[in-house]
């Protein structure tokens, strides 16, 4: 394709994703200096369209951003008043008592929250101090200038055909340019992950690790619910196939919001995340509390959970890596937003402080240094060991040795088992299928459990068809050739919205990889899972994806 010509905007700094992190940045920014530019792009067609956590907030990093977030109506309306903790079997549970936990895992302080609600939120308190939020404006292209340094994305071009020429309503899109560029695409942000293999950003680090999280929205019986009780649980009916495990947040207006979530580093190919949610629901205590309820919204995302070691290097020159673009979850705590809102005060602070002395297109150490030495670092250090335990020995062994490890660093500031490495990616930890068991999933009853096309019919997901397919295939014969055999092809297991199938013809030969691109709720979980990291994920048109009511 020839070179376009786009018109290009200059700001002090642009701002890529209007989660907690870049909305942070922006809000900072401005109270520290309301006459420099800010711009905030956001792919989703409003802020918190794509937006999916528990979520259990910890305050801690709206505290420090805006003290006063009480006064100015900030949605956190429901504290958390009980905390529960259970190891499930097939037909029972047993409760891990409050007193030996850590007291880092203690949600006493935390909110139940819609964290698109908050992002919304947040977003108006932005614009009140000017800058600039632009919804549905996915950012495609990054702009580098001539020293290599990043200079700007390019965001809003629409109307390609699907062969990536230029249909008739084409439009170019802009440049806009910054002194910095923030990214906060959230895990695995498709530009953040150029960035990092550009300026080999992660060449000091253990490998990122992920878990797939899929969430659904539920009206219950009021008698069943009780507002303010949070409740997590392991075993069941992962059981030794997998890490991971469920939540449940009694939210407002008779509302949970359940969830679960399984670490992508699981090695049996055939393996069914969805369907182990799906089969989670029907464990006779959890069925007894959806019973006569009705679902209301069905989401899914990744999320980080490489934590303190596989934290890439931040900052480039002209920009730097914030919240999960970079990975900063608590993974015990299943908690990134305080720390998503931490980083973006702390870049937002290197910015201005630069820009204040005549800098730009520079590297922001001063942000680097913030997070490798500040509450972000406190937070992540504590609890490094509990995912590469849990990954090497499972669950039981995980809790005994990673809740000593949490106690030392919560008591006496160590971690005594040193710093863990993940080793393997999540792609690498996948084993071939013959070596494993396929695995008997219920079908759904479709009152506690759906199928996967039922419930994402309650993403309210879309996609325009006209236009080039946003999940690439490096080489489009990997599918059938290489991962079917091999793989028996777990693109059509790991995908919670259904994108991958396998068709074949009626006599069952004539296998044809076919990818749904208007199922995809923007995950990530393919760019993350293929085994031959055949699978890139790229950005569609703004203001396509989920459209998530207030996940
Ligand atoms: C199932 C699940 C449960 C969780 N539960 C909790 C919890 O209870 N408590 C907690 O604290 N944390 C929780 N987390 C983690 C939390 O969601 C993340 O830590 C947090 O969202 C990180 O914030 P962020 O701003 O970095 O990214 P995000 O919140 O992901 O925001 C990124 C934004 O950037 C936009 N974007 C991405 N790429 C582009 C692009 N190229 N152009 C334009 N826009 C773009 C996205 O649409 C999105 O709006 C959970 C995560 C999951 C998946």
């Amino acid at each position: 394709m020839s070179e376009i010509e786009r018109e290009s905007m200059p700001y002090d700094v642009v701002i890529v994703g209007a989660g907690p992190a870049g909305l942070s940045a922006a809000i900072r920014i401005k109270q520290l200096d309301p006459d420099l530019d800010v711009v905030v792009l956001e792919k989703g067609s409003e802020v918190g369209a794509h937006i999916l956590s528990g979520a259990v907030l910890d305050p801690c990093g709206l505290d420090a951003l805006i003290p006063d977030w009480k006064e100015k109506g900030a949605p956190l309306n429901v504290p958390v008043k009980k905390d529960n903790f259970l190891v499930l079997g097939e037909a029972g549970s047993m409760r891990i008592p409050n007193f030996p936990m850590p007291p880092l895992l203690n949600n006493h302080g935390n909110y139940i929250v819609s964290m698109g609600n908050v992002c919304r939120w947040m977003a108006e308190q932005a614009e009140e101090l000017g800058v600039e939020v632009f919804p549905g404006m996915a950012c495609s292209q990054v702009v580098y200038g001539d020293n290599g340094e990043v200079k700007g994305v390019v965001a809003g071009e629409f109307g390609l055909n699907p062969d990536g020429t230029q249909g008739p309503s084409y439009e170019p899109g802009m440049e806009l340019h910054g002194k910095y560029v923030l990214f906060s695409e959230g895990v695995r942000g498709s530009l953040s992950k150029e960035l990092i293999a550009k300026y080999d950003l992660a060449k000091d680090s253990e490998p990122q690790k992920y878990g797939l999280g899929m969430k659904e929205i539920w009206e219950i019986d009021p008698a069943k619910h009780s507002e303010g009780t949070v409740t997590h649980t392991m075993g069941w009916p992962l059981g030794g196939n997998a890490g991971g495990g469920s939540f449940l947040y009694h939210a407002e207006n008779n509302q949970i919001f359940i969830g679960f979530v399984v670490h992508l580093n699981y090695k049996n190919p055939h393996l069914f995340p969805y369907m182990e949610f799906q089969r989670f629901k029907q464990h006779p205590e959890i069925k007894a509390l959806l019973e006569g309820g009705k679902r209301v919204a069905y989401g899914a995302r990744a999320i980080t959970e490489g934590g303190w070691q596989s934290l890439p290097k931040l900052v480039f020159p002209g920009g730097a890596l914030l919240g999960c673009s970079a990975g900063m979850v608590n993974v015990p705590r299943i908690k990134g937003n305080h720390n998503a809102m931490l980083s973006g005060k702390a870049a937002a602070e290197a910015a201005v402080a630069a820009i204040k002395a005549g800098r730009a297109s520079d590297e922001l150490s001063e942000y680097e240094n913030d997070v490798r030495t500040g509450p972000i670092a406190t937070d992540l250090k504590k609890v490094r060991n509990v995912k590469p335990m849990w990954s090497k020995y499972g669950l039981v062994a995980s809790l005994a040795l990673g809740g000593i490890d949490m106690w030392a660093a919560s008591l006496m500031n160590i971690n005594p088992f040193g710093t863990w490495k993940h080793g393997k990616s999540d792609a690498e930890a996948t084993e071939k299928a013959d070596k494993h068991k396929p695995i008997d999933y219920p079908k759904p009853d479709g009152k506690i459990s759906f199928d996967r096309l039922t419930n994402l019919s309650f993403s309210a997901t879309n996609h325009a068809e006209e236009q080039p397919c946003h999940l690439k295939l490096l080489d489009p014969s990997i599918p059938i050739d290489v991962n079917l055999p091999l793989y028996a092809e777990p693109a059509q297991r790991y995908c919670p919205a259904g994108v991958y199938e396998v068709l074949r013809d009626d006599d069952g030969s004539n296998p044809r990889f076919q990818i749904n691109a208007q199922n995809c709720v923007h995950c990530k979980t393919c760019d993350i899972k293929d085994p031959s990291q055949n699978i890139k994920w790229v950005t569609p048109q703004g203001g396509e994806g989920p459209n998530y009511p207030n996940m």
